[in-house]
């Protein structure tokens, strides 16, 4: 719902807001705000709030550096915390020049021009159920967080009530109290891990929502004495945090909103729009990597043997693959793309998988076969022969196969691309340079 003017005036009256936090996303996928008193609600909803794009990672340099602000009134919402000093209300917005141009620097912007590509391929709604996954660490008497883990429990343990399961409810209800449809929120297979799963929407609200689950995430844990990452891998030798992508294309036919992704006269019931989808989304498995895996520390996540894709393969009945076909029919048919990490920037990540997905449709590629069985098992001659490729092992390579493919650049943009790729491979260089504890426990008495 686009709330009109009056309405959020009374809505402000109704909720005693006192403060607006204006919010956008930069190119690593960080929540940038600005925080507003109520009185200059009236200049926000004018368009007039302006920032220096200079100081924000891959917007602008000095020269060019007046931006405004233009409020997403379909994001408006009331925090569920800070009552005491009064309410604080936020709203997303989208990054404009001076001219009122949209900025291509914004990633939220670039997200709805590939979604804008969609549409004119005839589809209504590119809908995202993601399943962000969590630690909660102890943290010092300073405040900082610590590498020990607030419990010691596996995947769907019933814990006596502790803390982390309080503090895990706790995020649930503020979610709902700000609309969130949750579906599940559980313990993960890892100690101190944590999934809490929502109802798909559309991409653009989908990224919106992933975005404000982390605030709202990190926020409610510190209340606690906790501080909860989102890093990919925090720990080696027990299971990372991914963020799986459930997705699918709505359209509309004949009045109604259908599943494009689901064929009741198919053998698995998949429609040709799923099969060439998913055979966009394996053939620019590699690059599309790069966006959704985007940290060095990704690559530690996808590693045989804690439950994250190594390989480029798909599979209906099989839960290891880079992408799973859930059983559900109807309207919850989808494919979940299992390699996205939540470190990942979603706007971006969304842009670039759905722009794989549609030039699958475009061209009308075959998935390979699905592969059913442990390709873990497998010989490197036997997944020669499958057609199974590997995921890049590296940030490096990732970036590499992305500076090789036009789609996904096309799908992030000039400006974009050329932010990400100079960012991304000056923060590899940085890594290649460092030395680490692993190195000098191995080889400095050897050596
Ligand atoms: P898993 O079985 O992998 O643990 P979950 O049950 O945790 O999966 O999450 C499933 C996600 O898929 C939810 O976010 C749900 O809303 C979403 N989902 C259901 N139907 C669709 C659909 N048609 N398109 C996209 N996502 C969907
Ligand atoms: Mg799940
Ligand atoms: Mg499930
Ligand atoms: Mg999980
Ligand atoms: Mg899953």
């Amino acid at each position: 719902h686009v709330y009109t003017n009056d309405e959020v005036h009374a809505l402000v009256k109704e909720e005693n807001v006192r403060f607006l936090r204006v919010t956008f996303s930069d190119l690593f996928g960080t929540m940038k705000s600005v925080d507003l008193p109520i009185s200059q609600l009236d200049k926000l909803l004018a368009n007039k709030v302006m920032f220096d794009g200079s100081s924000i990672d891959g917007f602008v340099r000095i020269e060019e550096s007046d931006m405004y602000l233009y409020p997403d009134m379909s994001t408006w919402l009331v925090f569920p915390w800070g009552a005491e000093h009064g309410k604080v209300a936020q709203v997303i917005c989208s990054v404009h020049l001076t001219d009122g141009t949209p900025f291509a620097g914004d990633p939220r912007n670039n997200l709805k021009r590939v979604i804008k590509e969609m549409n004119d391929a005839g589809f209504s709604a590119f809908n995202i159920g993601p399943e962000p996954e969590f630690f909660l660490f102890e943290t010092d008497e300073n405040g900082n967080t610590t590498t020990k883990v607030n419990d010691q429990e596996n995947y769907f343990d019933l814990e006596p009530a502790d803390k982390g399961e309080d503090c895990r409810r706790d995020i649930v209800l503020a979610l709902e109290s700000m609309g969130y449809n949750v579906e599940a929120a559980h313990h993960e297979v890892a100690p101190g891990q944590h999934e809490v799963d929502f109802k798909y929407s559309d991409a653009l609200e989908a990224a919106d929502n992933i975005q404000i689950f982390k605030l709202v995430v990190k926020t409610i844990a510190k209340k606690y004495g906790f501080h909860a990452t989102f890093m990919p891998k925090p720990l080696a030798g027990i299971n990372g945090n991914g963020m799986h992508m459930n997705m699918s294309l709505f359209k509309e036919e004949g009045g109604k909103v259908v599943n494009s992704f689901y064929d009741e006269q198919d053998k698995v019931q998949l429609s040709q729009t799923a099969y060439q989808f998913l055979a966009g989304v394996m053939d620019h498995a590699r690059s599309v990597t790069a966006v959704c895996n985007p940290i060095v520390n990704s690559y530690k996540r996808l590693v045989p043997g804690y439950e994250a894709p190594v390989y480029v393969a798909w599979s209906a009945s099989n839960r290891s693959p880079m992408v799973r076909i859930p059983s559900e029919r109807g309207m919850g048919t989808r494919l979940e793309l299992r390699s996205v990490d939540p470190s990942a920037n979603p706007y971006l990540a969304i842009a670039a998988i759905l722009a794989a997905g549609l030039d699958g449709l475009k061209r009308g590629l075959k998935p390979a076969d699905s592969v059913d069985e442990n390709i873990y098992a497998m010989t490197e001659a036997e997944r020669q022969a499958k057609g199974i490729h590997d995921l890049p092992d590296t940030l490096h390579n990732a970036l590499k196969s992305l500076a090789q493919d036009d789609v996904i650049k096309a799908a992030l943009g000039d400006h974009l691309y050329r932010s990400f790729n100079g960012a991304k491979s000056l923060e590899y260089e940085g890594y290649r340079q460092s030395v680490s504890k692993w190195e000098q426990d191995k080889y400095m008495s050897e050596y």
